[in-house]
């Protein structure tokens, strides 16, 4: 039968490939990737030969692809849809063809591989019992600071991905939202020969960044909000009575 098959890629070292990966590519009848160059130097890099057509995806032709490769798993075809590195869905696309499968009931499985978030979570050293993912922060100031702002109170451990070039900016809008006291950890390069998780404050990670600007793929994992001191009701009756006292 046919179906849709979501196959996850390393995200920089090629031995984090498994091999199901590596049959499922040399046997799909179509092999959906984002970027066909990567996906030839992918193949290579793993000694696998397609047996079936390589197509471009990508965020501008999603929909209308999307439908095309659910087309041709209803009619019996092993479609492997992948994305530059890491798990496809994930800032990533890929969403739009499981989107359209689920939706017409064909099948979909995954083919589980690393994604950065996971990894540098779970290297990270701060609280993995709750987490969110966060992706990107949007780009313009105006809507960074918004979401920001929304996630000021939040408790669980915050993933962000940033590219190099805006990780100044970034960590340093983080800071301003969070306080320069909350912990975090910039996990660059991960899988991959200079592999490096820089722990610390928001400010000194700030600092660190501008002495020496990381390079390469980088993760921002953020500790949640403290809990609120909770409010005894002794200490309420016990204000409540100095205040009266007082003659407010
Ligand atoms: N789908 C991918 C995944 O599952 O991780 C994410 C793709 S997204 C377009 C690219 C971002 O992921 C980078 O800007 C960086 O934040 C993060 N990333 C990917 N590979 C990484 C690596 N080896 N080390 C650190 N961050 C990485």
């Amino acid at each position: 039968d046919g179906r849709i098959v979501l196959a996850g890629t390393p995200i920089g070292n090629l031995e984090d490939a498994p091999p199901r990966l590596r049959r499922a590519l040399a046997e799909a009848d179509v092999v959906a990737a984002e970027d066909t160059r990567r996906l030839h130097q992918l193949l290579a890099g793993l000694d696998v030969k397609l047996s079936g057509k390589a197509v471009a995806y990508h965020e501008h032709n999603e929909a209308d692809r999307a439908r095309e490769l659910v087309d041709a798993a209803e009619s019996g075809a092993q479609v492997v849809v992948v994305s530059d590195a890491g798990m496809p869905t994930v800032s990533d696309p890929g969403f739009r063809v499981v989107e359209e499968a689920a939706l017409r009931g064909i099948q979909v499985s995954v083919i589980p591989g690393p994604s950065a978030a996971l990894v540098a979570l779970a290297g990270s050293g701060l609280p993995t019992d709750r987490f969110t993912f966060e992706g990107f922060l949007p780009r313009k100031a105006g809507e960074r600071r918004e979401r920001l702002h929304e996630l000021v109170g939040e408790r669980r451990t915050m993933v962000f991905y940033e590219a190099p070039h805006r990780i100044e900016a970034t960590v340093q809008a983080l800071a301003e939202a969070f306080g320069a006291e909350r912990r975090a950890v910039l996990a660059r390069e991960l899988t991959k020969f200079y592999e490096e998780f820089r722990r610390g404050t928001l400010g000194a990670l700030l600092e660190g960044v501008r002495e020496v600007p990381p390079r390469g793929e980088i993760v921002m994992v953020v500790d949640g909000a403290p809990a609120a001191p909770p409010v005894r009701p002794e200490t309420l009756v016990a204000a409540v009575e100095a205040a009266i006292a007082a003659g407010e």
